[in-house]
């Protein structure tokens, strides 16, 4: 007796709506995606009770003749591909030809085309048959009404949820269609009622600004940049802002909305020393690459992709991220920004932090150890000019890894900087005033050198004219032992002396007034009971101990030369904007801010 039989079309039809539609919010989905294809420039869609009475999608398309509209309900019937070697690269949402017989499967469906103004098709069905053809009248495009959802499939139905977070599922498809293709203009309704009327869009930020309101886009960076064949664009969250209003998170891949936790994560790894921990970011990012790098008929719903080499990707993602928090856009304002969601935005963003970086001037002090009578002269006589003249700079002597030398040398000036109680600098730029926190932006820099030193394995240090001896406490001896390697990459010399006595001979010079018996003290203090596991996480952690230890403070007086060696040295950071526990290091005040809070505007 023969037991295995080839399902009846409809019940197959029925078996792919189970994965095709599984709620109102994924028939949106399907209409939509297939008005997209059909190169509507303008979408509405009008549901009632949240898609569970009906769903309405018009375009302004294509259309289809009518052979094409009847054959389109039919099972694996599209107009998009015609062979499996046409799925690589395919670039429409559909080619599946399964959502509209799997959605007219379960529902009593109408669709109304015509490709071009005047005669058209109207076609009736009920749960997949086929119950009325008829001309219509209409203009270029197609209309589709699916009503009664599940209502020959009762166990379906009864999965169905309530009317209200029915309509919130429709309006995160629509979101997220219209965060994909800003270049249409959309209408979104739910009983009448319009929620969402978004015109066309020049822009993601425009976009957002229209879905979320342009506080949430004044939020976000931007993101361009170009690795390899892999284009990374979009918006991610300035640090400084993260935590403080809901987490927003979209990505696509040649186009294509997609969910990837990898890449995500990818994106947050940028972060990594900005944010407190377990804040997440705001992340909305485009990802460009070959078509043959990607594979997209992996996931029925088409909501995930494989890549032929993810690791690229990833890094990709994560570096481009990275060069956007690196902008000077990245880093705090306060009130309002310079740009507006129309004009492009102060943010040529994607030039690195212009003002922080490039410089001629190579003042020494703080950042580039110098030669031992060097050291005898007070920190912030030498000679201007001589600073000036990119010629006259010599590369220091013993001497810390030089930070990467932007090449060419720009010949650009480093502001005139002034500090301000002891604490911050500030000087004036063309967007606006400047602060930079000393302390903050020391951090930065010296954890970004440690961090290179321990990754690198370079150790510079300076020999001590006489040891220190220092007397820990049993805790701090046990920092020591566990972290005794890494201080040592660090520039510490170091024997143990028996108990918990150490003998500390040689010490990195982060500056001239570097406390290395206060420094090693407290980082100590502070690694104490720490069991951070990975070697690259316990350097992290130690980088930014030591760094926080050995920056200058605040209260420190710095000297004009001080001053624009920190200024420079921090430029050259990947990171100029965020301090290693998250803080803002740099704020800005926008000329149009303050010419607001003068009433001048
Ligand atoms: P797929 O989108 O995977 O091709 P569908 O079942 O969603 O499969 O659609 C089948 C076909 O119907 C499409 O390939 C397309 O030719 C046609 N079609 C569906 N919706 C529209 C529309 N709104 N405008 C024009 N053509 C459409
Ligand atoms: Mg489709």
């Amino acid at each position: 007796m023969a037991r295995i039989a080839v399902l009846p079309p409809a019940v197959a039809d029925q078996i792919a709506a189970g994965e095709v539609v599984e709620r109102p919010a994924s028939a949106v989905k399907e209409l939509v995606e297939n008005s997209l294809d059909a190169g509507a420039t303008a979408i509405d869609v009008a549901v009632e009770e949240g898609g569970r009475h009906s769903i309405r999608v018009g375009d302004d398309g294509v259309g289809m003749e009518r052979d094409d509209a009847l054959l389109a309900l039919e099972r694996h019937a599209t107009s998009k591909i015609t062979s499996a070697a046409d799925l690589v690269g395919v670039s429409s949402f559909g080619f599946r030809g399964e959502a509209l017989p799997a959605i007219a499967s379960v529902c009593r469906l109408v669709v109304e085309t015509a490709p071009s103004d005047g005669a058209g098709t109207a076609i009736h069905a009920a749960g997949g048959v086929i119950t009325e053809v008829r001309d219509v009248a209409r203009r270029r495009g197609t209309t589709i009404v699916a009503s009664q959802l599940f209502y020959n499939a009762p166990a379906r139905q009864k999965f169905l949820r309530g009317a209200r977070s029915e309509w919130r599922g429709v309006v995160d498809v629509m979101t997220m269609v219209a965060l994909t293709r800003r270049d249409v203009r959309f209408t979104v309704s739910n009983d009448g009622r319009q929620s969402l009327a978004l015109p066309a869009a020049h822009s993601l930020r425009d976009r957002v600004a229209a879905l979320w309101g342009s506080s949430v886009a004044d939020r976000l960076v931007d993101v361009d940049d170009v690795h390899g064949a892999i284009h990374v664009s979009g918006l991610a969250e300035r640090p400084a802002d993260v935590g403080t209003a809901s987490r927003r998170t979209f990505l696509t891949v040649n186009g294509r909305p997609i969910r990837d936790a990898g890449l995500l994560r990818a994106a947050e790894a940028a972060y990594k020393s900005t944010l407190a921990p377990g804040l997440r970011p705001s992340l909305l990012l485009d990802i460009v690459l070959p078509a043959d790098a990607v594979d997209v008929n992996v996931h029925p719903a088409k909501a995930e992709v494989r890549f032929r080499d993810r690791w690229v990707v990833e890094r990709a993602v994560e570096d481009s991220v990275r060069r956007a928090l690196g902008t000077f856009d990245a880093s705090a304002a306060l009130g309002v920004r310079t740009w507006s969601p129309s004009a492009p935005a102060w943010s040529t963003a994607r030039a690195d932090v212009e003002l922080l970086r490039p410089t001629d001037a190579r003042p020494d002090g703080l950042f580039e150890r110098r030669s031992d009578e060097a050291d005898e002269r007070p920190v912030g006589v030498e000679d201007e000019t001589e600073s000036n003249a990119a010629e006259s700079w010599r590369p220091p002597e013993p001497s810390f890894p030089p930070a990467p030398v932007p090449e060419p040398p720009p010949t650009q000036h480093v502001p005139p900087l002034l500090q301000l109680r002891r604490t911050y600098m500030m000087f004036e730029h063309d967007d606006g005033v400047v602060l930079i926190d000393q302390h903050s932006a020391h951090e930065r820099v010296l954890y970004e050198r440690f961090m290179g030193m321990l990754e690198r394995g370079e150790a510079p240090s300076q020999r001590l004219l006489f040891p220190l001896t220092l007397h820990l406490t049993p805790a701090e001896g046990e920092a020591f032992e566990a972290n005794r390697d890494v201080l040592v990459r660090l520039g510490f010399e170091v024997e143990g002396f028996g108990g918990h006595t150490l003998l500390v001979s040689s010490v990195p010079m982060p500056h001239p007034r570097f406390d290395a018996e206060r420094c090693l003290r407290e980082s100590l203090a502070a690694l104490a009971g720490d069991r951070t596991p990975s070697s690259h996480a316990r350097h992290e952690r130690l980088a930014a101990t030591v760094a926080c230890k050995a920056a200058i403070k605040a209260g420190d007086e710095l000297s004009p030369a001080e001053m624009r060696a920190l200024f420079v040295a921090l430029g050259e950071t990947r990171l100029p904007a965020h301090d290693v526990h998250g803080r803002s290091t740099i704020v800005q005040l926008s000329w149009p801010e303050l010419e607001r809070r003068f009433g001048r505007q």
